[in-house]
């Protein structure tokens, strides 16, 4: 099980847990941490189903961190990407612009 920052008076928290067939966050959704609201995501590297993970990455992003805008000079990006000793033939969406999580 892996724990983000826990209990910082007036900061989100998420905790992350993984199970077998991806993981299970839970966080405060009310400003005293009252209210616990929990998520699923499914995911499976031996499968190349990573899907469920990027959800959960940005999830987790919006979530507790600033990850900067488009017009940032710095931004964070959490996207699939190819390999890069893949080679792509068919013009995925991966490889379109639209495949692209976060704005
Ligand atoms: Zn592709």
């Amino acid at each position: 099980m892996l724990r983000g920052a826990m209990g910082a008076p007036g900061l989100a928290s998420v905790i992350v847990e993984r199970v077998s067939n991806g993981a299970v966050t839970e966080k405060a959704s009310d400003w005293d941490g009252s209210v616990k609201v929990r998520k699923a995501y499914k995911f499976d590297s031996e499968e190349g189903d990573a899907g469920g993970l990027v959800e959960l990455l940005y999830d987790i992003l919006e979530e507790i961190g600033d990850g900067g805008s488009r017009y940032s000079e710095k931004r964070v990006q959490i996207r699939l990407v190819h390999g890069d000793k893949y080679e792509c033939k068919s013009g995925c969406a991966i490889c379109a612009p639209e495949g692209a999580m976060g704005d």
